[in-house]
């Protein structure tokens, strides 16, 4: 059976699996043939790939030979016409957000799997994507705000007098939210927290920040531990408290997103411009909506001297580490499908059915067949 790993599109620094982690796949009597260089961006050169065992292949026959190809980014349609019927594809495909891709694949009665489906069960953990890039954008943009802030993070006393420490808003304690809080508590800020859900309260405090409460949110046990649409009437009450923490902020970092919606908007332009100049606003939610009405997907936009930088895919920021992460979600993905050097899909697994799109061309994990009826 042979493993394909293609080299990323321009803008992705990341790779699907580093050296180290096709050493460990190579061990299950596979072969893993590599594009040639795949994994420059992160810094693995060809070299290291052919040390873990790996063949260097270009790319038209790494598409035609892989029984299974692995990837980041979703390939285009061009592409996937190349690839052997049986081939399987797998990725970050957004399978639920682009109906078109989705619709080619069963159309062309192919196979595909789409890492963002891993369901969020304590089994899966291990496997989830979603979460290890999360931890990687939490803890990059805090690194970003503190670079573009024209302040200190951490206080000092210093014989040029006393600096106060930054104060940071963090909105949304999920996996990023929670990594930003510590991220700004190492470097010393002083932070506060915001979210929905009442068990993040307890995290929040946990990680030496200071919760924002607002009460009446709605919750609902059968989300799965994911937030829900709150009322129009809970959300103002909402902004209105954002706004009298936002103006004493130097810097806030959005993090909150409702799986499946458009995220909410939290900082109201009234807020950007009450904020002190200077102040940053990192939206980690800017490619689904963003949380502040000001920003731009992938770009910085500077309002009364506080910048607000709308940014997409962080994680391809840190491509070292990132690419390690995703790298072991793949494997431990993998063990659950390949057995004796070759592919065995059960379907029975609620982790393997979850996670895939469609199987010859049959759609197979709930929210695609209810997206395509
Ligand atoms: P996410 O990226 O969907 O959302 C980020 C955060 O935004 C969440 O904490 C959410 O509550 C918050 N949010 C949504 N609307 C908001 C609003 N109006 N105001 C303020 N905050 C708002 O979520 P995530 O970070 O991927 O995960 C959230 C939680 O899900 C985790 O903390 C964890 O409890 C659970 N989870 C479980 C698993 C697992 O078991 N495998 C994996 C990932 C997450």
């Amino acid at each position: 059976m042979i493993i394909g790993i293609l080299k990323e599109p321009i803008d992705e620094a990341r790779v699907a699996l580093l050296p180290e982690a096709v050493k460990t796949l190579i061990s299950w009597k596979v072969s893993v043939w590599v594009e040639n260089n795949a994994g420059s961006s992160a810094y693995a050169s060809d070299e290291l790939y052919k040390e873990a065992g790996a063949e260097i292949h270009q790319r038209a026959e790494i598409l035609q030979q892989s029984d299974l190809l692995l990837g980041i980014q979703a390939i285009a349609e061009d592409e996937i016409a190349k690839m052997k019927p049986s081939g399987v594809l797998m990725g970050q495909l957004n399978a639920l957000f682009n109906p078109e891709l989705t619709n080619y694949l069963v159309k062309e009665k192919r196979t595909a799997f789409s890492m963002e489906l891993v369901p969020r069960t304590t089994r899966a953990q291990a496997m989830d994507v979603l979460s290890s890039m999360a931890t990687v954008s939490g803890y990059k943009a805090v690194l970003m705000a503190a670079d573009l802030l024209p302040r200190f993070f951490p206080m000092f006393m210093t014989a040029a007098g006393s600096i106060t420490p930054s104060r940071v808003l963090i909105l949304g304690a999920g996996v990023a939210g929670l990594q930003a809080i510590a991220t700004a508590r190492r470097l010393g800020a002083s932070v506060f927290a915001f979210d929905v859900r009442q068990a993040a309260k307890e995290e929040v405090l946990s990680l030496g920040a200071k919760f924002v409460d607002v009460e009446g949110a709605t919750e609902d046990k059968g989300a799965g531990g994911y937030a829900v649409e709150q009322s129009a009437e809970y959300l103002q009450k909402q902004k209105d408290t954002i706004h009298e923490h936002a103006m004493k902020a130097d810097v806030i970092i959005t993090t909150a997103q409702i799986p499946g919606r458009k995220a909410p908007q939290l900082v109201e332009e009234r807020t950007v411009r009450a904020m002190k100049p200077g102040s940053v606003i990192i939206d980690l939610a800017a490619s689904s909506g963003g949380n502040c009405a000001l920003s731009q997907p992938d770009q910085t936009v500077e309002v009364n001297g506080v910048r607000i930088v709308g940014v997409g895919n962080l994680a391809a920021n840190m491509p070292q580490d990132a690419s390690k992460m995703y790298g072991k979600n793949y494997l431990n993905f993998l063990k659950l499908i390949i057995k004796d050097g070759n592919l065995n899909l059960n379907f029975e697994d609620d982790i393997v059915a979850g996670t895939c799109v469609c199987h010859d061309g049959k759609p197979v994990n709930s929210r695609i067949v209810q997206m395509l009826n």
